[in-house]
Parts: structure tokens; C-alpha cells; sequence
């Protein structure tokens, strides 16, 4: 299988149409560049920012955050790259922050809304970013977004770093893309409101399935419920990438399921535009977008968006896969 993967490295990322997709990896450190380089990224669509403050014993500075993100920048050339903003909290614990013990920290006080609370320390890493954008295609990504107010608020943060940074005399892309991560179902239920203030949506499966589940995806009595097949999540992940399709914005996905071999016809169907994987599984999701027309991948989501059960969407797909 390996000798007939390696016939896809160096090509295009193409349908069986020949239409153009986008190929890139999800990393978690500016050395994991090299690896997605290695198994032909297009790009990064997630660099988790979490290892600069998990490895550390304080608060990295914006100089030591600004020669990470310029790091992969200049990495990864003139190749797309999105960075995610901190997502502390749930399973990301940072123990210098000090965050109160919460009896349900997934629900809890993390990520987007975390950083909204610091805004002094959130500008120092927005501003790191902004200043890597000079150096390459960088791109803001919120993690974790329920509401307008939050997209709305990160961006005003954005516009004072960058002003700050035109007094400083200091480059940086002023027509920095922001988006944001859907991976709430509250996000997916206001994906059309959301698509007119973001430049990009990516996809986190791995908690979308969780929210809308209600289930999580360690918890082994309830593996059952934690699937991309369940009919709750096709309807979401539909929904999501048809908003952002409707308001002309790229829409990605960086969780698990963008690699799952068995999704990517209904993934295509759906009109989803980037696939962010994790390195080694660049070329066979490559393969995998090549075997599919649109006319036979809307023909399969057709039929698998009317069944009723996960076991029952879960067979259909491995009965169709090539
Ligand atoms: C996701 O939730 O799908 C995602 C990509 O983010 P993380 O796995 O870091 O929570
Ligand atoms: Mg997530």
C-alpha cells in the first residue's frame, strides 16, 4: 500500500473531477513543520499554540512566541499556515495559570473565553502572531467559539495590536485572515451569523462529536454514541460547511475525521474545501479524494443522510468505499 502512495507525493490534490482541494497538517510544534513538509503538506491547517505554554514554567514572552510562529512561517514558504490561539482548559491543563479547580472543566472556563479574560496576556500572543505574518501566510484561528460577542471581541484585540504595532514601526500583514474553529454546536447552530464575521471556518471534529454527543471521547461506555456517523453530527458537519460555502468563505476541517477514509465522499459532498490532517496520513487522504466524483460522492451522501442509525450510516460507507 505504501509503494502505491508514494505515486501521489508531489501531485495535486484533486477529485476524481479534477477539482482543487487543499491538503494540509495539523501540528503541534514549530519542528513538526518539517515532518508535514516530509509527507507533502500544502500547508498547516492547525498549529496548536498549547506546546509554547505547556512546555514552559511561566508566561512565554511575545519574543519567544513571535520566533516560534516566525519559525514555521518561514518553515512552510508562502504555504498557508493557521495558527489556533491558546486552548487551555478541558484536557489542556497549564498548572502556572493557576485556573480554579472546576467540577466540569469541558464546560468550563477555557479557551476563547479564558483569553478574552486576560486580554493583556491574549495580546501578547496575538500580537507575536501578527508580527509573524510578516514572514509568511499566517492565519488567526479562535478555538472553542459559542458566540458572535467573542469573534467580535478577539478582532477589536487584533485591531489594538496592530495599532500598537504601526506605532512601534513594526511589519505585519494587514489583511491578516481571523477565523474560527467550529466545534460547538452552538457555533454550528449560528454558522450562518459566524461565516459574515470570519475570514475561514475549520471544523474540530474531535469535540463536535463530544458536545453534540454528549459524550466523551475517553470514556469507553460510550464509544458507541462518540462517532462522526451519527446522524446528530452528519446534519451539523452538513449545516457548517454549507453556511460557510454560502458566504463564500474557506471551510476546513482539522479534526480527526478530516482523515477518515470511510468520510471523505460525504466530506466532498458536503463542499468541504481543506482537509487538515495529521502528517503521515497526508497522502492516503490525497488518494482518497482522487478516487471520488462529486456526482457519486452526492449520490452516497444522498442515501447515507437518510439513514436513521450510526451502524446503519457506518456500514453503507464501508460497503461504498474504494
Ligand atoms: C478538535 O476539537 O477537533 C480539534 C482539532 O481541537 P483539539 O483536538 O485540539 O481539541
Ligand atoms: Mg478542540
Amino acid at each position: 500500500e505504501k509503494a502505491a502512495l508514494e505515486a501521489y507525493r508531489g501531485k495535486e490534490t484533486v477529485t476524481g473531477d479534477g477539482d482543487k482541494k487543499l491538503l494540509v497538517a495539523n501540528i503541534g510544534n514549530p519542528d513538526d513543520a518539517n515532518a508535514a513538509l516530509e509527507h507533502d503538506a500544502e500547508g498547516v491547517g492547525l498549529f496548536r499554540s498549547e506546546f509554547l505554554f505547556m512546555d514552559a514554567k511561566e508566561l512565554p514572552s511575545e519574543d519567544e512566541q513571535f520566533a516560534a510562529y516566525q519559525k514555521v512561517a518561514l518553515r512552510m514558504k508562502d504555504k498557508p499556515v493557521i495558527i489556533r490561539t491558546l486552548d487551555v482548559g478541558g484536557d489542556k491543563e497549564i498548572p502556572y495559570l493557576h485556573l480554579q479547580k472546576e467540577e466540569n472543566p469541558f464546560m468550563g472556563f477555557r479557551a476563547v473565553r479564558y483569553c478574552l479574560n486576560n486580554p493583556d496576556q491574549y495580546k501578547v500572543q496575538l500580537t507575536a502572531l501578527l508580527r509573524a505574518s510578516a514572514f509568511g501566510d499566517i492565519k488567526i484561528m479562535l478555538p472553542l467559539v459559542t458566540t458572535i460577542d467573542e469573534v467580535r471581541q478577539a478582532k477589536a484585540l487584533i485591531e489594538e495590536c496592530k495599532h500598537d504595532l504601526d506605532e512601534r514601526g513594526v511589519a505585519y500583514n494587514k489583511d491578516i485572515e481571523v477565523g474560527t474553529m467550529i466545534e460547538t454546536p452552538a457555533a454550528s447552530l449560528i454558522a450562518d451569523d459566524l461565516a459574515a464575521e470570519c475570514d475561514f471556518f475549520s471544523i474540530g471534529t474531535n469535540d463536535l462529536i463530544g458536545y453534540t454527543m454528549c459524550a466523551d471521547r475517553g470514556n469507553d461506555r460510550v464509544s458507541y454514541l462518540y462517532q462522526v456517523y451519527q446522524p446528530a453530527v452528519l446534519r451539523s458537519l452538513k449545516r457548517i460547511i454549507g453556511e460557510g460555502n454560502k458566504a463564500g468563505i474557506m471551510v476546513g476541517m482539522c479534526g480527526e475525521a478530516a482523515a477518515d477514509p470511510l468520510l471523505i465522499p460525504i466530506l466532498m459532498s458536503f463542499g468541504l474545501d481543506e482537509y487538515s490532517v495529521s502528517a503521515p496520513s497526508i497522502l492516503r487522504t490525497r488518494r482518497i479524494l482522487s478516487l471520488w466524483t462529486k456526482e457519486e460522492a452526492d449520490a452516497l451522501a444522498e442515501k447515507v443522510m437518510a439513514l436513521k442509525t450510526a451502524t446503519e450510516v457506518k456500514a453503507m460507507l464501508q460497503a461504498a468505499a474504494k
